[in-house]
């Protein structure tokens, strides 16, 4: 199942059959796309040989850089109720542009491939999505791309516009039509009315007017800034004189963006505000997102005395995204003959609202690890369908997915990245590549203890009066031994309290398991089979220790392989977290 990076063959199979059933206009769908930001964490997939949570664009493109973004896909019908996500992709910070063209071209391909009818394309206004648009040269007289033969339009969503729009209104003034918007009168308003004892504009709060970065991201107090309520507060504050007569532009400019917004926000046919109702032939929609059109391009925005209207993306982002929707409704209507349009169904909603569930899990500002984001798509992968279906098909669904979900859970999908033999193991902190235990002796006496504990293991299954003769060492005159005997000092089994002191050519050998280890493991690090490359190294070295037939030699270079990968990533772990969130995206698995 969708366990890996890209579209799986299986999910297609999957999301093909229900296209089947649906009406030929409930197959019309967008296209969306998003990042989540990870939290960076190596782990290795033990039946797959490979470590997880590397940049992973699907297919054989996989770096050795760490993994701090998911580019997640998700498909969702115009007219029906469906909605699907489809696949995700690994990236060490924002996916680079070509990549993305190249990710959103084969959904495309694949979903057409199963019958569905892709319609738009839309995401947030993400810098490397904005790039995008202008890589596809998308531009508010020209919003859709061609690839093979179709057209297909893009839009960014609107709520994210709406925001960004805030935003810009509490860094800037903006002008228009000999008026001037300022956040300014906004906290005047905000300020005189909350001492009142019956308020105007009981919604507002200071999470609204003097929002931190997490509550800037949330439409709600965006929407209820920019709201006809306010424009309407404005306008009282104005006519009582405790306003300037100014402030009337900062309540036109509201007024407008809210019904801008009301626009592509409509979720029914019928509504007592007239701009909130579906577009149909009956309603002005049309006529007023094209006026709304013009009042966005005569806005200047100015920081001072300076006009920085050019650098304002979401002004050409507000421009593209309603012409297209103006577009998209003409394609609708004429060529599959639709009466009316919910735009609603037009914005990234359901992504947000998966990002926002599996941000929960761990505390609302932490990120999920590459392996809980995982993990959480696949659950994600096969909800949507039963909860929104209505009929048959659900249940036809579900007896689908419960035979799925029986083959998901027969093999292990995701490892954690435990030794099988961990025991008693105690080997903790003591790294052999860790700078503070850099002198010779402690790094032999690490190795030794490391042997040792792998003689241990050996010995355990393989239980040999002569093995044991041979390999073990049991006097302390070697220097290398202090660290075996201090480790296992306050145990009770015998000497080495059940560890072995490993003899000088078992060390030896241990010894060049490491150094073969060390040597490649940053080239295979992000090759499909990471152990079986370096296991196939391991075993030209020769043994040099005499033993009988039957010591369990394979098992011992299996054993050292799974915990050096366990402890390589363990480490690189424990780097990562005490980096500066910043330095992230240049950290390489290479630097293990
Ligand atoms: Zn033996």
């Amino acid at each position: 199942m969708p366990n890996n990076t890209g579209i799986s063959q299986a999910a297609l199979k999957l999301i093909e059959k229900k296209v089947m059933e649906m009406r030929p206009q409930d197959r019309l769908c967008t296209l969306c796309m998003d990042e989540i930001s990870l939290k960076t964490n190596l782990s290795y997939n033990l039946p797959e040989d490979k470590i997880i949570s590397l940049e992973d664009f699907g297919g054989c493109y996989r770096t050795n850089k760490v993994a701090t973004s998911a580019l997640v896909l998700l498909i969702r019908s115009i007219s029906g109720k469906w909605k699907q996500p489809i696949g995700y992709y690994l990236a060490n910070g924002a996916c680079p542009t070509n990549v993305m063209e190249d990710v959103m071209k084969e959904a495309i391909d694949k979903l057409e491939g199963i019958g569905l009818d892709i319609v738009v394309v839309m995401s947030d206004q993400g810098s490397n999505f904005y790039s995008l648009a202008q890589r596809l040269q998308v531009s508010p007289e020209r919003p859709w791309f061609i690839h093979n033969n179709k057209m297909y339009f893009l839009m960014f969503d609107p709520p994210h516009l709406i925001k960004s729009v805030r935003n810009n209104l509490m860094k800037y003034s903006l002008r228009f039509d000999q008026n001037v918007a300022t956040w300014k009168d906004i906290e005047v308003v905000y300020e005189k009315d909350s001492s009142l004892p019956i308020r105007s504009t009981p919604k507002l709060t200071e999470k609204h007017i003097h929002p931190n970065n997490f509550q800037k991201m949330k439409v709600k107090l965006a929407t209820q800034v920019m709201s006809h309520t306010v424009a309407a507060a404005i306008c009282m504050y104005v006519s009582l004189g405790l306003l300037p007569p100014t402030a009337m532009g900062t309540a036109e400019l509201i007024e407008k963006f809210d019904s801008v917004f009301d626009c592509v926000n409509s979720s029914t046919l019928h509504s007592t505000k007239k701009l909130k109702c579906a577009i149909s032939d009956q309603t002005t929609r049309i006529t007023f997102m094209k006026e709304a059109m013009g009042f966005i391009k005569r806005l200047q925005v100015m920081q001072g005395n300076i006009n920085v209207t050019g650098r304002i993306k979401c002004l050409k982002g507000w421009l593209i995204t309603l012409k297209a929707i103006i577009s998209i409704w003409e394609h609708l209507k004429t060529k599959h003959n639709f009466k009316f349009l919910l735009t609603r169904r037009l914005n990234t909603d359901p992504l947000e609202n998966f990002f926002g569930t599996i941000r929960q899990q761990g505390g609302n500002s932490d990120n999920p690890t590459p392996v809980q984001f995982s993990s959480a798509f696949r659950k994600l992968f096969f909800s949507p369908f039963l909860t929104s279906s209505t009929g048959n098909c659900a249940a036809d669904f579900d007896d689908l997915l419960a035979n799925f979900e029986k083959k998901v859970k027969a093999r292990p999908v995701i490892s954690t990245p435990t030794p099988q033999h961990t025991g008693t193991l105690e080997i903790g902190p003591v790294d052999y590549r860790e700078d503070a235990i850099d002198s010779n002796i402690v790094k032999d006496n690490a190795i030794a203890y490391v042997a040792g504990y792998l003689l241990h293991k050996c010995l355990k299954i393989h239980t040999c009066p002569k093995c044991t003769d041979e390999l073990q060492c049991n006097n302390l005159d070697d220097n290398r031994k202090l660290f075996c005997y201090f480790k296992a000092y306050d145990q009770t089994e015998g000497t080495f309290g059940g560890l072995h002191a490993p003899s000088q050519s078992f060390l030896n050998y241990v010894i060049e398991l490491e150094n073969t280890f060390f040597k490649h493991f940053s080239v295979y690090t992000k090759s499909l089979s990471v152990g079986a490359n370096i296991m196939k190294l391991l075993k030209k070295i020769p043994v040099p220790f005499k033993c009988c037939d039957n010591f369990p030699v394979d098992y011992l270079q299996k054993l050292f392989l799974r915990l050096r990968i366990y402890y390589s990533l363990k480490f690189a772990n424990r780097d990562f977290s005490n980096t500066k969130l910043k330095n992230r995206k240049y950290m390489k698995v290479a630097h293990l």
